[in-house]
């Protein structure tokens, strides 16, 4: 546990500050009791976000363990990230936007053929985002799951029918994720334009880092 409080923790003590461009990837190891904190500057932009475990990067996030261990599909505070072998990658220890959505998955230039037309197919999308910077691991394809869409509104109805709908996040809004283990936390800044994950305005967030308390 952190003794400070996450809204006490101060950006000019961070040992990482930086603000991410709209529709950039980045990737970052996180040791253990570090906190990643994620800015929605502009507000409604999606974070597409994946976890691995540094030391072995077999180990990685899953949606359904995730979703099953907490008993509910919305990521929000108090929700452990839980991976593929069953072990507590981050925890969610602040979060003032409500929920985030962990179903949705994340585009790709063939979702975006299929959903919007084959003239899309050349955007930008966090799949091929995902995999520029999973070069850099010597990672593929094969590496990707499911993913969190941090800030990314994903209401579910009553009869379980999923809709990526216009966001519930505000500028400034943020989400504090505390490593349980040495994770390596992979962000594609969502660059998508055709549905209203992004508000249609792909824009940048902030990503700061503290050492453990
Ligand atoms: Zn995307």
């Amino acid at each position: 546990m952190v003794a400070t409080l996450p809204t006490e923790l101060d950006p000019s003590t961070a040992i990482y500050d930086e603000v991410l461009p709209a529709r950039k990837p980045w990737s970052r190891v996180i040791k253990k009791g570090q906190i990643l904190r994620i800015i929605d500057l502009e507000a409604n932009q999606a974070v597409d976000t994946l976890f691995y475990n540094a030391h072995d990067f077999s180990e990685r996030y899953s949606a359904p363990d995730t979703v099953v261990r907490q008993g509910n599909i919305f990521i929000t505070t108090g929700t452990q990230l839980i991976s593929n072998e069953g072990n507590v990658m981050m925890t969610v220890i602040y979060d003032d936007c409500g929920r985030h959505d962990t179903l949705g998955g994340a585009c790709s230039m063939e979702s975006n053929s299929v959903r919007y037309g084959l003239h899309k197919k050349h955007l930008h999308a966090c799949v091929e985002n995902y995999l520029l910077e999973l070069s850099k691991y010597e990672m593929n394809k094969r590496d990707l799951v499911s993913n969190v869409n941090f800030y990314m509104n994903v209401p579910v109805s009553e009869d379980g029918t999923l809709e990526i709908v216009d966001g519930i996040s505000e500028a400034g809004k943020r989400v504090d994720l505390r490593a349980e283990m040495d994770v390596m936390v992979l962000i594609s800044n969502c660059p998508q334009i055709n549905n209203p994950c992004n508000a249609y305005n792909p824009t940048p967030i902030r990503l700061i880092v503290w050492d453990a308390a």
